[in-house]
């Protein structure tokens, strides 16, 4: 059998167009439905229902959505605001030697205040004195400057040296 061109292009609009008129017919169907429940029910709710509600409930019932409208903005609120310490983790980017660097100005910051108190606190070469009674010498370290932290980070010589304590 024979099959012309036309045949077969005509075939193949009806192919892709069919999906599209089935979805279209469905989608019309649905809402028509819809349409129909809506418009049997609201009658005997608006006749029947509402009239039977007293002023108490109803102003509850008022009272417990604009509490449920005042929690989901808080939580949309939180949601949108609240990723503060997310929104500075992007911010630095993390160096193999622990500390994190700030990526616009190149500032070392604490990994320990950026990670548990959502702080950006730099770091600042200074002399860590051992402990009385330990042999080990003073050394020059990257501290933070949160004095509630105060976590070092081990400088290179060249870092010791920029910033004037050369060895
Ligand atoms: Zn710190």
């Amino acid at each position: 059998m024979r099959v012309n061109a036309d045949d077969l292009s005509l075939k193949k609009t009806i192919r892709e167009q069919l999906p599209l008129a089935l979805l279209t017919t469905l989608g019309g169907l649905i809402a028509g439905l819809l349409a129909s429940i809506y418009r049997e029910a609201l009658d005997p709710f608006l006749q029947n229902i509402l009239p039977a509600i007293n002023n108490k409930t109803l102003l509850l019932l008022c009272l417990l959505l604009f509490l449920l409208s005042a929690i989901l903005a808080t939580w949309v609120c939180v949601l949108v605001f609240g990723d503060e310490k997310n929104r500075l983790i992007r911010k630095n980017k993390r160096s193999e030697r622990g500390f994190w660097i700030n990526k616009k100005s190149g500032d070392k910051i604490c990994s320990v205040c950026l990670l548990t108190r959502g702080i950006e606190s730099p770091l600042r070469i200074k002399q860590i004195t051992p402990a009385p009674g330990s042999f080990k010498a003073p050394q020059m370290k990257w501290q933070c400057a949160n004095k509630d932290c105060a976590e070092h980070y081990s400088a290179l010589p060249e870092e010791i040296e920029k910033v004037g304590y050369g060895i």
